[in-house]
């Protein structure tokens, strides 16, 4: 059997997380490295790995996940100011673990481009 992902041992409870939010669906959890005052991570209790994962998924799934996403950034109180979602797939864009997750970033005023 596959190794199970950091993010699959968080989920399970088996290793420690600053939990934010969780339904059914998703499961919010403060990062590890935050990079604004407000920096979480939403994961789907649905596991793929990446992007490339949803298409061949169900539309009402994937789209069950992205309303989750933005339930957590309205709970986290960042939905009048603005935020930003960021989703990593692949060494190009440094994903490390190969767990679908969406970065909510938000609290301060961001810059764009990204890096
Ligand atoms: P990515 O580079 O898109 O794969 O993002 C992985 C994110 O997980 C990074 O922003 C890390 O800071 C974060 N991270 C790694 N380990 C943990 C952990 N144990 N708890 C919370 N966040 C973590």
């Amino acid at each position: 059997m596959e190794e199970k992902t950091l993010f699959e041992k968080i989920l399970a409870g088996e290793i420690p997380s600053e939990k934010v939010y969780e339904d059914d669906i998703v499961y919010a959890f403060k990062d590890i490295n935050p990079q604004a005052p407000v920096h979480t991570l939403v994961i789907p209790k649905t596991k793929w790995r990446g992007f490339p994962d949803f298409e061949n998924s169900s539309s009402e799934a994937i789209g069950e996940y992205m309303k989750g996403i933005a339930r957590v950034a309205k709970e986290l109180g960042l939905e009048e100011g603005g935020y930003r979602v960021v989703f990593n797939w692949g060494d190009d864009a440094q994903q490390t673990v190969q767990y679908v997750h969406a970065h909510i970033i938000g609290g301060r005023q961001l810059t764009w481009p990204p890096g």
